[in-house]
């Protein structure tokens, strides 16, 4: 009794403390001092708190009034009736632009997202510096994708559900909002701006006092191995690693994007990401040079908040400056990645290696480097491939799968004279419900065999090509063992021995 009392005299405060304020000033101090720099976004003109949605939008009224070429549009509205804000920037003329997508804010308690990105509409639009770029690129911004979420701190769309893997089920109605509005716009670059949790509650078990991640920033780009090669390469060595070079520059410290995940009791570590559930994944699987910024900051307040905000600013500047340099280049890059055939892979699997990464331990203040075990998702190996089809057939009673197709940006061109195709369909060899729900659903996992037919279809059908941009999203949603698919999401139900209710198309 007597050792549990001294416990908790110590503990409670310990623990309320780091409730508070995780972050010593010791360690801000030494590791990431805040800057002595002017930034005139609304967010640092409160003392305590961010930037609302009041606020932000009399901000963006005031800064694109009497612009030439800056349109605000509203994509949508969140569920509490807000409307959701596009801002496009599109000035000099020119023949050949490159279209670049910017959103923040899909997670509410990310701030230097959606701050970092007022902060460059101002630099572009008010700094005359910048003014160059817009000759060859074309910028359209989305600053805050979860509104409701953004004014209670707090990660989640009102319907609790995450913005961020809602990619391919679209159950979330800013999802469906701002995928249209993606699919419209058909860009070329995409960067999704968020912040991380520096202190995990795997890092406290490490170490005397536990760890905590020491980058500024890290940069994720897609693993996935439905993106082609060459894309996955042109992002990695031309932009992010630039973007890496105005880091280092900057003295800001960055590194791939890694995560701590337990494996039966003990932690690894993963690096990179290939899950189409997420935005940098499923932007990539729609032919666009597409990365993911995690500055460092949820759960410290507004500690470094001027830091965090420029390194948000810093990363963007980069990949618009990086986009300008190579337009020729990345056009070339695009066309060649979208003609790439390559069998569709529904599973994959990541390299898993002993590996060292730095981080801070808590106990010290001191830099140090951790063995680890690390899962590298830059470097999978497919698992499970298939024949890349050369199209779908889906019949219109199937009206979930279409519209959802559609807001992904699918081009379905229906069937105008009846006719019989080689086709394949879909068997269910076996399928295991899951017990609990995952983001608003039952998942299924599924295997299946196909089996070729000829199918006569007309004009009730619809055939999705697979020559198109988007192409190889179809791939993540329609063949039904891929994770992210509409049949692992249980948006179709289905179960041992029946049919799928879509086809693969074999021939033209
Ligand atoms: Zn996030």
């Amino acid at each position: 009794m007597r050792q549990f009392t001294f416990i908790l005299i110590f503990i409670l405060p310990l623990a309320a403390f780091s409730q508070l304020n995780p972050q010593s000033k010791k360690i801000t101090k030494k590791f990431f001092p805040d800057l002595d720099i002017e930034i005139n976004t609304p967010g640092f003109s409160k003392k305590k708190g961010f930037t609302n949605y009041k606020m932000m939008m009399s901000f963006i009224n005031k800064l694109i009034e009497k612009e030439e070429g800056v349109t605000l549009s509203f994509i949508g509205e969140s569920q509490k009736g807000k409307p959701i804000p596009m801002i496009k920037i599109s000035k000099n003329s020119y023949k050949e632009k490159i279209k670049i997508w910017f959103q923040a804010g899909m997670h509410g308690n990310e701030p230097a997202g959606t701050e970092g990105i007022l902060y460059l509409m101002d630099q572009l639009l008010n700094n005359d510096k910048y003014s160059y770029l817009f000759d060859r690129i074309e910028l359209v911004i989305v600053p805050m994708v979860n509104i409701d979420g953004y004014e209670k701190n707090n990660r989640y769309a009102s319907n609790g559900l995450d913005l961020n893997r809602d990619h391919t089920k679209l159950m979330i109605p800013e999802s469906n909002s701002l995928k249209n509005a993606f699919s419209n716009y058909g860009a070329e670059i995409t960067v999704d701006f968020h912040e991380y949790t520096p202190f995990r509650k795997d890092f406290a078990k490490i170490g005397d006092f536990g760890i905590s991640n020491i980058y500024d920033v890290m940069i994720l780009y897609s693993g996935n191995l439905n993106v082609p090669k060459i894309l996955r390469n042109f992002t990695n060595d031309i932009f992010v690693e630039k973007a890496r070079e105005v880091l280092e520059k900057n003295d800001l410290r960055y590194h791939d994007y890694i995560v701590s995940r337990n494996h039966q009791g003990s932690i690894h570590f993963h690096q990179g990401s290939n899950s189409s559930r997420s935005s940098c994944t499923a932007y990539a699987l729609t032919n666009s040079i597409s990365s993911l910024v995690e500055v460092r900051g949820v759960g410290i307040g507004k500690t470094s908040f001027k830091r965090r905000v420029n390194s948000t600013f810093l990363v963007a500047l980069s990949y618009l400056e990086t986009a300008y340099n190579n337009v020729e280049n990345i056009k070339q890059i695009l066309i060649k990645s979208k003609k790439s055939k390559n069998d569709a892979v529904l599973k994959s699997a990541p390299n898993i290696s002993n590996s060292q990464i730095t981080c801070l331990d808590l106990g010290t203040s001191q830099e140090i480097v951790l063995d680890v075990i690390l899962h590298d998702k830059f470097n999978a190996k497919a698992e499970l491939i298939r024949e890349r089809p050369h199209g779908y057939l889906i019949h219109q009673d199937n009206k979930l799968v279409l519209e959802k197709l559609k807001i992904l940006g699918l081009t379905l061109s229906s069937v105008t004279s009846s006719r019989t195709v080689k086709a394949a369909k879909y068997i269910v060899d076996s399928c295991e419900r899951s017990q609990m729900k995952y983001e608003g659903v039952f998942m299924q996992n599924v295997q299946t065999s196909t089996e070729n037919i000829v199918l006569e279809i007309d004009k009730f059908w619809y055939v999705l090509k697979m020559d198109q941009k988007n192409a190889n999203l179809a791939i993540e949603v329609l063949e039904p063992e891929a994770p992210n698919s509409f049949v692992s999401y249980g948006l179709i139900k289905t179960e041992k021995n029946s049919d799928l209710p879509y086809f693969r198309l074999l021939k033209k």
